[in-house]
C-alpha cells in the first residue's frame, strides 16, 4: 500500500503541483530566505516577493554587509519587516563567522543557527540537500490520519509521531524522490484534502484511503 500511494502522490504532482521559486531553485540560500519569509505569509505572497528579494540579495555574504535598516526597507511590502530583518542579519553573522558563508547541510549544525527549528531545517535537509528527510505541517498531517486512519497522540497532530512514522516511511524507502514527495503532500493537504469539504473525487488517495472507506462503510 505505501508504494501504492508514494506512486498516486508523485503522478499526482508532476500534473497539479504548485510552482514556486523555491522549488525551481532548491538552492541553500533560496529555501533558507523562502522559509524565513513563509512564516506567517502565505506561499503565493513570498512567491511574488522573492525575485526582486534575490535580485538584490543572493548570498549570505551579501546579507551580512547590507545594514539592518536597508534590509527592512526591502522587506517592507511583505510586513514583519524589522523581525525577518534582524533574523537574516542574525544569521548571515553566524554563518559568515562560524561557517565560511556557507549554510550547513547537517540537521545538527542547522539547528544552532539562530532561529532555525525543526521544520526549517527538514526543508533544507530534504529540497537544497537531497536528504530523505519527512516534512509535516498542520496540512500534512491531516492528510496521513485521513489516508492511514491514524489517530494523534498529542493535541497537535503534526507534533504526533505515529503521523511521523507514516511521513519517514513514505519518503525513506525514495531518498532521491524524497523532495517530491513532500512537495506533493503539501499540495494535496493545501489544495485538496481541505479541513473541511475535501476534494476526494479529485484525489489520487482515494483508493487507499481510510477516511472514504470509514465513510462508506458507516
Ligand atoms: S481521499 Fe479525501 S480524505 Fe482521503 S486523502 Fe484524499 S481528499 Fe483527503
Amino acid at each position: 500500500m505505501l508504494d501504492e500511494i508514494r506512486q498516486a502522490l508523485l503522478g499526482w504532482f508532476e500534473k497539479n503541483g504548485r510552482t514556486f521559486v523555491w522549488r525551481e531553485h532548491p538552492d541553500p540560500f533560496t529555501v533558507l530566505m523562502a522559509e524565513i519569509l513563509l512564516k506567517k505569509t502565505s506561499a503565493e505572497a513570498v512567491n511574488r516577493f522573492l525575485p526582486y528579494f534575490l535580485e538584490s540579495y543572493s548570498s549570505i555574504a551579501e546579507l551580512y554587509e547590507t545594514p539592518e535598516t536597508e534590509l527592512a526597507r526591502m522587506l517592507g511590502p511583505l510586513g514583519l519587516s524589522s523581525q525577518r530583518a534582524k533574523q537574516m542579519k542574525g544569521l548571515a553573522r553566524v554563518l559568515v563567522q562560524s561557517y565560511d558563508s556557507k549554510i550547513p547541510c547537517s540537521r545538527d549544525e542547522l539547528l544552532k543557527l539562530p532561529g532555525i527549528g525543526e521544520y526549517t531545517a527538514r526543508a533544507l535537509l530534504s529540497f537544497s540537500f537531497g536528504k530523505p528527510e519527512a516534512i509535516v505541517d498542520t496540512n500534512v498531517a491531516r492528510v496521513i490520519m485521513r489516508v492511514w486512519g491514524v489517530k494523534p497522540s498529542r493535541c497537535e497532530a503534526r507534533r504526533s509521531p505515529e503521523v511521523w512514522d507514516k511521513a519517514s516511511q513514505l519518503v525513506n524507502a525514495r531518498p532521491k524522490r524524497a523532495a517530491r514527495i513532500n512537495w506533493a503532500l503539501l499540495d494535496l493537504g493545501a489544495l485538496i484534502c481541505k479541513p473541511r469539504r475535501p476534494k476526494c473525487d479529485e484525489c489520487p488517495m482515494n483508493g487507499n484511503c481510510t477516511f472514504i472507506a470509514r465513510k462508506f462503510t458507516v
